[in-house]
């Protein structure tokens, strides 16, 4: 997929910002996934920007990973260009009433900041693991906040690494769990933020408050992905899925959690197809006992197990996928 003279263009450009068929699993949270035949991470906008143009120059597809929390990748792992952010990671103050944050600063990082700053808003999301990138392309909240209701306008870049116009909150489609209506392949690359200032005790109290909550009712110290289900119009996965007596049901060494049934944990060496079994028959039955087919939040990436017949077919048998 990566050949010969894409390969030499991307090393020269990235230096050692760039593994050749390097392994995904240690970049996401289920400790899933096979292998990338590239990862590539950038230094900053530029070096991100001329990274995209080579790629599309080589025709190679790009796949953008923030901090790999909602993410299932499959044994076959992901053909292409996989971009990591994490060194675009800026937080910085704008006015009284807005920060700018590059799309690779961690929830940490951007809690961090904000309470140093004693800057009030995001306290919903501090407990949400991942990136502002991934945060934003996943709406994600809680029942009562949702990134959509912080961010003031996006940065993008096009496939080709072309900086798009700045998009104001109100052009953007954000959804349950989803960021609509971007231009495919295009990248977030930062981000504006709307906060209030406020009370440095009264933020930290709040997310001390919710981070508590989280530790009673999630199951935070094993590997997963965070929710596995998007929740149907009026009631919630975890609920319909214990209710179908699947609690603890496992598959190989994934299992569904039996602190929260919408949580699939990963026991240690669980593979992509155990978990997507596990998804297979929580949907199946809730489905028996209810009507209710449950759609996916988790993100499905990459390509079933490559078989010898599989590498046959492609003309890669013996050898270097890249
Ligand atoms: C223990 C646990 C608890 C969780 N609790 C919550 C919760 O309360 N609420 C909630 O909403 N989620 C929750 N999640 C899920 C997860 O934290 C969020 O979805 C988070 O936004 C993922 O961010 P990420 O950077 O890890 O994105 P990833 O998982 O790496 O990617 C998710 C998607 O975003 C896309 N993406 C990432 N960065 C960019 C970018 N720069 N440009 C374009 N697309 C991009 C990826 O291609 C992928 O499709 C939880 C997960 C775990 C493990």
């Amino acid at each position: 997929m990566i050949d010969a003279a894409a390969r030499l263009a991307l090393e020269s450009h990235l230096d050692d910002r760039i593994e050749f068929d390097a392994p995904l699993a240690r970049h996401t949270s289920l400790r899933i996934g096979g292998p990338a035949d590239a990862i590539a991470t950038p230094a900053d906008r530029d070096e991100l920007a001329a990274t995209l143009a080579i790629c599309d120059a080589h025709s190679i597809p790009t796949t953008v990973l923030g901090a790999g929390f909602n993410v299932l990748i499959r044994e076959g792992g992901i053909r292409g260009l996989v971009l990591r952010l994490k060194k675009l990671r800026e937080v910085e103050r704008r006015g009284q009433d807005l920060i700018a944050v590059e799309a690779g600063a961690s929830h940490a990082t951007i809690t961090r900041f904000c309470v140093d700053h004693a800057l009030s808003g995001l306290e919903f999301a501090a407990g949400i693991p991942g990136t502002l990138g991934g945060w934003l392309a996943m709406n994600a909240g809680i029942g009562v906040r949702e990134m959509k209701d912080v961010v003031h306008e996006i940065d993008l870049l096009d496939r080709r690494g072309m900086a798009l116009p700045t998009l104001p909150r109100d052009r953007l489609d954000f959804r349950y769990r989803a960021l609509h209506g971007l231009e495919p392949g295009s990248i977030l690359v930062a981000a504006r933020l709307r906060v209030t200032p406020g009370d440095r005790a009264r933020i930290r109290e709040e997310i001390d408050r919710l981070l508590e909550s989280r530790r009673a009712t999630q199951p935070i110290d094993i590997p997963s992905c965070g929710s596995v289900f998007r929740n149907p119009p009026g009631d919630h996965a975890g609920r319909l899925i214990e209710a179908a007596g699947l609690k603890g049901l496992r598959e190989g060494a994934a299992q569904i959690s039996p602190v929260h049934a919408n949580f699939i944990v990963n026991h240690g060496g669980a593979t992509a197809s155990d978990v997507l079994r596990l998804i297979d028959r929580a949907r199946r039955a809730v489905a028996d006992e209810t009507g209710i087919v449950l759609e996916t939040e988790v993100k499905l990436l990459g390509t079933p197990a490559r078989t010898a017949s599989f590498e046959e077919a492609c003309g890669i048998a013996g050898g270097n996928a890249s």
